[in-house]
């Protein structure tokens, strides 16, 4: 089973973001990028079905600026065994994501292409669903759980009050979940080997793929700032300002 798995730069998860001043997006100079932690989980899943003998070859492939090798060197840290990188002069929205991704899979022809459940920049979470669309294969999203059952997967899924378990036929699209499992850290001499692992790096352009923007940002603002909270001395007090000033009882 050969298995592709997209992975995304971002800004890292420990880095509170600043909403530029003109309002059209998010600061991003200078700050500390990482791979979407989804992205993460997704590699993690692809490396732990090769150790078990499930997968033979894990592919990784970004989208974005050239600095996205970063990223996938990382991957290849973790144990992909090589990457591809579509170079885009900006970061492209999830439907030309989606088209870039089509021919990649045509190239490649993986038996499974596993993506994060949602990119935490812009939390679209819809790449995946539009991959499955667009390729016409079953999907399984939002994965708390992956198993090879004769030659079918079995993935549980996680849905609002419990999970839903699916079967599908290779080949498929799974999206992963925070319990999926929790991925491990590169170590130094596999940072050193992934090194020399093979990148190839190609304009997305040269795909021949409309990828032009469908989507105008109106406007981006910060969420509203939290009132300060106060202490009161007494549950009667309480009661009294839950009934009267907030008036929810
Ligand atoms: P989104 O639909 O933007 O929330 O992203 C969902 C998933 O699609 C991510 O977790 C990645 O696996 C994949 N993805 C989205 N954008 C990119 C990109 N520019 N390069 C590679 N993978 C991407």
């Amino acid at each position: 089973m050969k298995i592709l798995v997209p992975v995304k730069r971002v800004v890292d998860y420990n880095i509170r973001v600043r909403v530029k001043a003109d309002g059209t997006g998010v600061e991003t100079n200078g700050l500390k990028m990482s791979m979407n932690p989804f992205d993460e989980i997704a590699v993690e899943e692809a490396v732990r079905l090769k150790e078990k003998g499930i997968a033979t070859e894990v592919v990784v492939v970004s989208i974005g600026e050239p600095k996205a090798q970063d990223t996938l060197r990382t991957a290849m840290a973790m144990g992909a065994d090589r990457g591809i990188l579509l170079t885009t002069d900006n970061s492209p929205e999830p439907l030309a994501v989606a088209k870039l991704l089509k021919e990649i899979v045509a190239r490649e022809t993986p038996d499974l292409v596993i993506l994060g459940k949602q990119a935490i920049d812009d939390d679209m979470n819809a790449t995946g669903q539009m991959l499955a669309g667009l390729l016409g294969w079953p999907q399984g999203t939002f994965a708390s759980k992956l198993e090879q059952i004769d030659g079918r997967l079995q993935v549980s899924r996680e849905i609002d009050g419990g999970t839903e378990t699916v079967s599908l036929a290779l080949p498929a699209i799974i999206t992963a979940d925070l319990r999926l499992n929790e991925p491990r850290y590169a170590s130094l001499p596999n940072i050193m080997k992934a090194k020399k692992k093979p990148l190839e790096t190609m304009e997305a352009a040269s795909l021949g793929v409309d990828i032009a923007p469908r989507l105008t940002v109106v406007s981006v603002a910060e969420p509203a700032e939290r009132k300060a909270g106060i202490t009161v001395g007494s549950v009667a007090e309480l009661v009294e300002k839950l009934r009267n000033e907030a008036k929810v009882i």
